[in-house]
């Protein structure tokens, strides 16, 4: 299929195939503008021009894993760990509300300090104490725990598969499972979760098929929160002199989300800024519709490295906000007004 047939396959929403995906995340020069700006406008029409602004408290940077490409796997000795106390983490959400924030994510990496009750308290207290949506990032769990957060106020839950390519995702999760943790996303899908998915772009080995593959598995999961991370080398991990992703191929895929799922919410992410001081701004203007501003505590916040260079360590949460808003009006997008939950009537 030609680039001009494969946007035409995607502006329309037809099912997603590798024959059409392909083309279009191998798009360059003239043919990737006009894969962006097909989807800005399928974002404008489909979800507006509404930013929803998450704001994220990174918690614990403890994990149990040892994901080849993170800077909080178990065994980077290097990286001083840290956890909020309870009372830390609700004080944090209770001030994003404050601020103006109608979404918190708790995200930390896989630390079963935190107990399904601990967890489970903590949610229910920031629900009945502000009502923010709560959204959930912290990682592979079972289904009793998924439960009993979900009964508790959790309103969704974000967990990339990174990749479905069998061979990437083992060498990659030396101690993880690629069946596992698509299990544990239709687990949660059924727990009645809004439902977050995504991919690393860049990692070893991927080419513009096995992310045409991941595309077409997070379509058939029904994810309705898809998030793209660039690969960034850390120095403090095994995978620290590969090439990593590009910010071109991050949006690329952004603009093929945003094709392939019309209606979902689909962050800049934090990862972009890094490769670029306007690459959350690229993303908004290639389909993105959400920003993720970083509320945790400033002495903290640059312990939780999961790639290097990270941005945005020294603002406090007011500033982070003012400077997220800024970013939007910059490029006459609003600020959303509500809680941003999914469109799931009008989903494909
Ligand atoms: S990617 Fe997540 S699960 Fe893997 S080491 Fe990092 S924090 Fe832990």
């Amino acid at each position: 299929m030609d680039f001009i047939e494969a946007l035409r396959a995607g502006v329309e929403h037809r099912r997603p195939t590798v024959e059409w995906l392909v083309p279009l995340l191998e798009a360059e020069g003239e043919q990737e503008c006009l894969l962006l700006h097909a989807a800005d406008r399928v974002r404008a029409q489909m979800v507006g021009e509404a930013v929803h602004l998450r704001g994220l408290i990174e918690f614990s940077n403890y994990c149990r894993r040892n994901c080849l490409y993170c800077g909080l796997r178990r065994h980077n000795d290097s990286l001083e760990r840290y956890r909020l106390t309870r009372e830390e983490i609700v004080e944090t959400a209770i001030r994003a509300w404050r601020i103006g924030y109608k979404t918190v994510v708790l995200q930390s990496g896989e630390d079963f300090y935190f107990s399904t009750d601990l967890m489970a308290d903590i949610i229910c207290e920031i629900k009945s104490r502000t009502g923010l949506a709560i959204t959930l990032s912290l990682g592979e769990r079972d289904k009793s725990a998924y439960s009993a957060w979900r009964k508790a106020g959790a309103d969704r839950y974000l967990l990339r598969i990174e990749t479905t390519e069998e061979k990437i995702f083992r060498e990659i999760h030396p101690d993880d499972d690629l069946y596992e943790r698509k299990r544990g996303l239709f687990v949660l899908k059924g727990l009645g979760y809004q439902l977050g998915s995504g991919v690393m772009v860049g990692l070893p080995g991927q080419d513009a098929l096995s992310l045409a593959k991941d595309v077409i598995w997070m379509h058939e999961l029904g994810a309705e929160m898809v998030g793209i991370g660039p690969f960034i080398p850390h120095p403090q991990t095994p995978l620290r002199n590969e090439k990593g992703g590009t910010l071109e191929q991050a949006l690329r895929l952004v603009a093929v989300l945003r094709l392939v799922f019309p209606y979902a919410h689909i962050p800049a992410t934090t990862a972009m800024g890094v490769l670029d001081p306007l690459g959350r701004e690229k993303a908004l203007q290639a389909g993105a519709n959400v920003m993720m501003p970083n509320i945790t505590p400033t002495r903290v916040r640059p312990l939780y490295e999961l790639y290097p260079n990270k941005i945005c360590l020294d603002e406090n949460a007011d500033r982070c906000f003012d400077c997220a808003t800024s970013r939007i009006i910059s490029l006459n997008r609003t600020i959303g007004a509500d809680c941003g939950h999914v469109i799931r009537q009008a989903a494909s």
